[in-house]
């Protein structure tokens, strides 16, 4: 940035989970370009309370309601403005003093806020998803409208984005997603039917929040990232192929006509994606730990397993069906993971819930934001009552 610019005023929503956290790292570290103007969180009050008081926002939203008396309190020596509840994600996306959304709440409950800032024209730094696995039509549409930068912040989308840099008039051919394989790479049925979550929640290489880590485990999260991938990248599903790369070092790849590809590659870190989002299209200097070749003599490729982790195939079927199928299956997934998680029922149940759920909502070819809306709340429904929940 050049002296005396601005500096970027910050918006994170999901500022207390794993990716809201490593962005006030990012600010922290660079706080003569960037500031925070609003935080949000769901539960999480005393995280919530404890990061206004060191980064002093404009803003701060608790989703909870019942937690708002003790926030306001708390922060009552302050001129700090607070709201509660899910409306007031949307009444403050819609705020004029910020100029980035860091869109990390996790699941469907970003979608809302998300569409806000992108009406508002902001640039969105999108780490949640599944705002594209659910309405990705209607997402791009509104950011194309709005002159809405939408850069990515998952880590393989970040590195697609990265290679496409300076590439505009050449067409993609293929994309190749990189898959770390997660804590079972390599296992089968009869030992997946065993799995606990405290096993699941171990992941070889990242360090991530409850969900995704889940997601990651079931590979359902490869294919939620394909289907991110066809809306950010205007792909057609043949050209979204996914590889397993155990080392998670390359954090993903684009072919281009003449068949060169480039790669993207370093530690895994979101530290990097999210700084690369904050400071586009300038890089920002940091001392993060650098990648050493010689520490990774070999770096594999693997096709994934889809007969036993059949959440990716799923999610490819989604992803070709398109209309509110994806949708169906992010809600049928978000409640299933939330019942593995609460040792309710078990790893492989997962993708028979989702499966059973895709079969029983109808087919809507062009949803509506309502019908997308309706369709998430019936497949939740529907996934709820075979989990008898
Ligand atoms: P976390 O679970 O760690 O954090 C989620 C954040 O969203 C928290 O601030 C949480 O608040 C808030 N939140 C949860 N539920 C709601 C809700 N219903 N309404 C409003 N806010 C809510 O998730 P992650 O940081 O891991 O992931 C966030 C998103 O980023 C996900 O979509 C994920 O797929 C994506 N992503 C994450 C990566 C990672 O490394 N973690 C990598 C790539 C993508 P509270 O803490 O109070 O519950």
């Amino acid at each position: 940035m050049a002296a005396n610019a601005p500096k970027k005023r910050v918006a994170i929503f999901g500022s207390t989970g794993s990716i809201g956290t490593q962005a006030l790292d990012v600010i922290r570290a660079n706080s003569d370009t960037l500031e925070v103007e609003i935080l949000t969180a769901q539960t999480n009050d005393e995280l919530l309370i404890k990061q206004a008081f060191e980064f002093k926002p404009n803003a701060v939203v608790i989703g909870d309601e019942s937690k708002y008396d003790g926030v306001k309190a708390a922060l009552s020596s302050t001129d700090i403005k607070v709201f509660a509840g899910e409306a007031a994600l949307e009444e403050v996306a819609d705020f004029d003093t910020y100029d980035v959304m860091i869109a990390a709440i996790v699941g469907f409950a970003g979608l809302k806020p998300t569409l806000k800032g992108v009406s508002k024209g902001k640039i969105i730094a999108l780490a949640n998803k599944e705002t594209l696995v659910v309405a990705g039509d209607i997402v791009m549409k509104l950011a194309i409208e709005n002159r809405s930068p939408i850069i990515p912040v998952d880590s393989e989308h970040s590195a697609i984005f990265q290679c496409l840099v300076g590439e505009a008039r050449n067409p993609i051919e293929r994309i190749i997603l990189t898959a770390s394989g997660g804590p079972f790479l390599g296992k089968k049925p009869n030992f997946l039917v065993n799995v606990k979550r405290d096993h699941a929640l171990q992941h070889p290489n990242w360090s991530m929040g409850a969900k995704i880590t889940i997601d990651s485990a079931t590979l359902m999260n490869k294919g939620l990232e394909m289907i991110e991938a066809k809306w950010l990248f205007n792909l057609a599903p043949h050209q979204i192929e996914v590889v397993i790369h155990a080392q998670s070092i390359i954090h993903s790849m684009v072919q281009f006509e003449d068949g060169s590809i480039k790669a993207q590659m370093g530690l895994p870190d979101m530290k990097l994606p999210i700084q690369y989002a904050l400071g586009f299209p300038q890089r920002i200097k940091n001392d993060f730990p650098r990648l050493n070749f010689k520490k990774y003599p070999s770096l594999t490729f693997e096709e994934p397993d889809i007969k036993t982790f059949r959440n990716l195939w799923l999610a490819t079927e989604a992803l070709k069906k398109g209309g509110n199928v994806p949708c169906v299956l992010n809600a049928a997934n978000e409640i299933a993971v939330w019942a593995f998680l609460r040792n309710r029922i078990g790893f492989l149940d997962i993708t028979a819930v989702v499966e059973k759920t895709m079969e029983a909502v109808a087919f809507i070819e062009n949803p509506s934001l309502e019908e997308y809306f309706e369709s998430d709340g019936e497949a939740r429904n529907f996934a709820a009552s075979l989990m008898k929940l």
